[in-house]
Parts: C-alpha cells; structure tokens; sequence
C-alpha cells in the first residue's frame, strides 16, 4: 500500500529506541478516510479466505481492526489487557510482553467471543517482535478456532518478528513494511 508508505514519509516521526510514531493518523488523531481505505485494503487482501472474525489487542490495534471488520462484514473482537492473570470466569488468556512499554501484561478474551469453528484474522497496527500477535494465535488455538493469517498496517522488518511468524506458515500481510529507519530516514520494503 504505497499511500501507507507516503502517509509515513509524511507524517510518522521516528523516535529513540525504534518507534516509529504515528500519532497523526493512526494512534492518536485517526485519518478517518485513510482509515476505511486500510480496512478496505487488509479485506481484499484476504478476500475468500472465509475469515469469520477479526481478533486484535486493545488499544491501539483497535481503530483498524474495526475498519477490516466493517470491509469484510465480520465481527471485530478485541484481547483485553488485565493486570493479573488470576481473572475469573470462562476467558481464554495469555501473557504478552510489550515491546513499546517493556512489560508484560495479560490478554484476556471471553468464551463467547472466540469459537471453535471461527476461522480468525489478526490484524493489529505494529508488528515488531511479533509478541502481540503470537498472544492472538495463542488465544486463537486455545479456544479451538483456526487462524487465517495477519494484517498489519506497519511491520518494522528489522525486528524479525513478521518473518519468524512466517516461518511458522502464518500469513502476515504489512500494509507497509520497513526495513530499516533512523532519525532520518526511513527505508521500506518492496511489497
Ligand atoms: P511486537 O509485539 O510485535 O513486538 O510489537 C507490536 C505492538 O507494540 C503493537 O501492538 C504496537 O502497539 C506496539 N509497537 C511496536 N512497535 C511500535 C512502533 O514503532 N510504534 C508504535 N506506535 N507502536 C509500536
């Protein structure tokens, strides 16, 4: 998605440590407009793969998963983060560790919301090391349920988490990835 790519070149602000900030359209402020146009675009990605429902983690993740879920006329359900992992009731749950916060936090989702028979697409707005999305496949084998694959908006290629989730024979489809950026600039890979 090469709009991704100039809406980054444009607008993202890359930090120490990085993270690459998108605050402008993505994680604070969203470009309502863009936003229809990503989810239209993770839909025809995965057109006719029979995804029965979107599964994301709050918060961040959740402003896209909706726009995919609204393209492809499926549920949107999203992981919620909990500070301790002794929660009651029927929730399927895992620990994820933050690569923006350094910290690990439990994802909880309820039973009702994740079935055996769904067929799941994890879409989130990073990926980096690739916990977060493994949380979600976690959450997904737990409750019996198949993943599709993934969509991101932006994978950060050089912290390996995309490809290491590949290897596994996942699909991950980045609306932009990249290979490699500084202070500034930013270098992406070819779709
Ligand atoms: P991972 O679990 O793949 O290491 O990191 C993905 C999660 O961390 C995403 O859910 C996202 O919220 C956050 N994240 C990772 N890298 C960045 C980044 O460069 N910028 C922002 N804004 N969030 C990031």
């Amino acid at each position: 998605m090469h709009k991704m790519e100039e809406k980054i070149r444009r607008e993202g602000k890359v930090l120490p440590g990085g993270i690459l900030k998108v605050g402008n359209f993505l994680n604070q402020q969203i470009d309502t407009a863009f936003l229809e146009e990503m989810g239209d675009e993770i839909a025809e990605l995965y057109e006719g793969c029979g995804v029965t429902k979107i599964l994301t983690i709050e918060s961040s993740g959740i402003a896209i998963a909706a726009a995919a879920g609204i393209s492809m006329n499926v549920p949107m359900v999203f992981a919620k983060k909990h500070k301790t992992s002794n929660v009651d009731g029927e929730i399927y749950s895992t620990t994820v560790h933050s690569f923006t916060h350094n910290t690990d936090y439990h994802v909880v989702v309820s039973h009702d919301y994740l079935l055996p028979e769904d067929r799941v697409l994890l879409v989130d707005d990073f990926l980096a090391n690739g916990h977060a999305l493994r949380g979600l496949v976690d959450l997904v084998h737990q409750a019996g349920a198949e993943v599709v694959g993934a969509a991101v908006a932006i994978e950060k290629k050089f912290q390996g988490g995309g490809d290491a989730i590949r290897e596994e024979g996942i699909r991950v489809e980045p609306l932009a990835c990249i290979a490699s950026m500084s202070d500034d600039s930013i270098t992406f890979c070819q779709l």
